[in-house]
Formats: structure tokens, sequence, C-alpha cells
């Protein structure tokens, strides 16, 4: 520990993990671009194969393989044009290449994963609390930025997201463990019968099973007591997102409005973990 003496300063953890979180924010971006385009691609490979018309060979395609481009002239990107937020300022959100528009959800994701990273740094400490609710975050920003684009929340990350909270939780990093194991079990359940309620009321499908696995992974994290702020927390921001969205359209409700509970989901489970428990106590007093 004692070569490792400066990290345990407050503030240069806190500011060594924010640059860790920016580089953490880059490749997030590559996992929100990437694992949906991964999943359709494994989805269309084992429907050809069960349709015994195999497709044609592509070539591979994961995390990693190929190297990142620019989608509009295929400029391959180089390293220097991939340092978090500061190239795409240097490059005033353009392309190098062909002048095209990177998207701000670029730079917007590194710089929510440094920040967030820093601020779990600031609050939690160098240890293993940390290090959990850093993991959260990134898993957090991923799952809400793919909901947000494709609808999808890819078992990828919410299924380890569940049982890394359920381990953490072993020797009681944020609750006991009992409390992770009913937050997991009520935090499914909970989704379901409203997601069953709605269905059997209205015949349409208001939520995924995405939701009800990621809500699974937050109670894992912040154990069941904290379910209902999560509940309360997201449909509120939810509901301001979308009555925002509506005004923003001005087209109303139209029936066919699919709503992405994914990102708000997200914003409730890190609320919960960094305040849930000074806000439990103001609503649950003896809790
Ligand atoms: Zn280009």
């Amino acid at each position: 520990m004692s070569e490792l003496g400066w990290l345990t300063q407050p503030a240069v953890f806190a500011w060594v993990a924010l640059a860790f979180g920016l580089c953490v924010g880059s490749f997030l971006n590559v996992v929100i671009h990437r694992l949906p385009r991964m999943m359709e691609r494994g989805w269309r490979e084992e429907c050809a194969e069960i349709a015994g018309t195999p497709l044609p060979e592509q070539g591979r395609y994961n995390l990693f393989v190929p190297r990142s481009a620019c989608p509009s002239c295929g400029r391959g990107i180089r390293a220097i044009e991939n340092v978090p937020v500061l190239s795409w300022l240097a490059l005033r959100g353009k392309c190098a290449g062909c002048g095209t528009r990177i998207s701000m959800r670029y730079p917007a994701v590194e710089l929510l994963a440094g920040l967030g990273t820093g601020w779990a740094a600031w609050h939690f400490g160098l240890g293993l609390a940390f290090a959990g609710a850093a993991l959260f975050l990134w898993c957090a920003i991923a799952l809400a930025f793919i909901d947000q684009a494709t609808g999808y929340l890819p078992d990828d990350i919410t299924l380890p997201l569940m049982w890394a909270g359920l381990l953490l939780n072993l020797g009681g990093t944020y609750v006991s463990l009992g409390e992770a194991v009913t937050g997991a079990a009520a935090g499914y359940l909970s989704l379901w019968s409203i997601y069953w309620a709605f269905k059997l009321a209205t015949g349409k499908e208001g939520m995924g099973y995405g939701d009800f696995k990621m809500h699974a992974a937050v109670g894992a994290f912040v154990g069941w007591k904290m379910l209902p702020l999560v509940i309360l927390v997201s449909a509120g921001v939810g509901l301001l997102f979308g009555v925002a969205q509506m005004v923003a359209a001005r087209g109303g409700w139209d029936g066919n409005f699919r709503f992405h509970f994914g990102p708000y989901i997200a914003i409730a489970g890190v609320v919960a973990l960094f305040w849930g428990a000074p806000i439990l106590r103001w609503y649950l007093p003896g809790a």
C-alpha cells in the first residue's frame, strides 16, 4: 500500500479516477454503438441457421474488430483523434476526413463517465465500494444510451451487473446480502407486475423484459428498501422528460409512443446508490 499511498489522498484519487473514467467513456461509446449491431447480427445468423439458408461470410465484428472508423467516409480514427472530449473539441465535432458531424453523444458519454467516476472516487474513497459504484455507473450509462437509441437493454450488461451487485454485497458493501437478494427479486417482480397489469388493462406493452432485469440489477446493488425510491425517481424523471418531449414535438400522445424506461432506471439507480441512505432515513425513519 505504501507505494500507492499518494492514491489515498482523496483529491488525487478523484482526479486519477476522473481521467480513467474519461477513457472508459471512450470505450463505452464503442459498446453503445456496436453491441446492438452485434446482437442484431447474431439474431440474423441464428435465424438463417434455423431456416437452413446460411448467410454469406461477413467480416468479424465485435467490440475490438474492426478498428473505429468514420461511418460516412470510412476514414480510420487515429489515436490522436481518440482522446476523450478534447479530440471532439479540437475537431469541432466534425470528421477530419469528410467533415461529417460527429454526434454530441460521444463527448457527452465521455464527460458523464469521467465526472461520474471522479465523483464516485470522491464520495466512496479508495476501496470496493468505489469500484462497484464505478462499474454500476459505466453500465448505467451504456444501458441508458443503448435503450434510448435502440430500445434494447442487452442481457450481456444487465445480468452480469446483477451478479456483480449480489457479489459485492456478499460482504455487505452497500447493503446486507439478504437485502440485496430480496432487492434483485423484488426489483424484477415489481416491474413485471406493472407490465402485466398494464398489458391486461390496455392490451399494450409499456415496457420490456430488459427493464425488469435492469431493475433487478439495481435492486441487487441498493437492496429492496431502496426500490420505492428508485421507482418514484425513475417515474418522476421519466414523466418530466416525457412531457418535455411531447411539448417539444407538439404531437401529443400518438398511441404508438414507445417509452424507453432504461435511462430513467439508470438515473434513479445512481441516485439511490449515491444518496439513497440519507433519503431513506428521511422517508423511512428507523430503517
Ligand atoms: Zn468522415
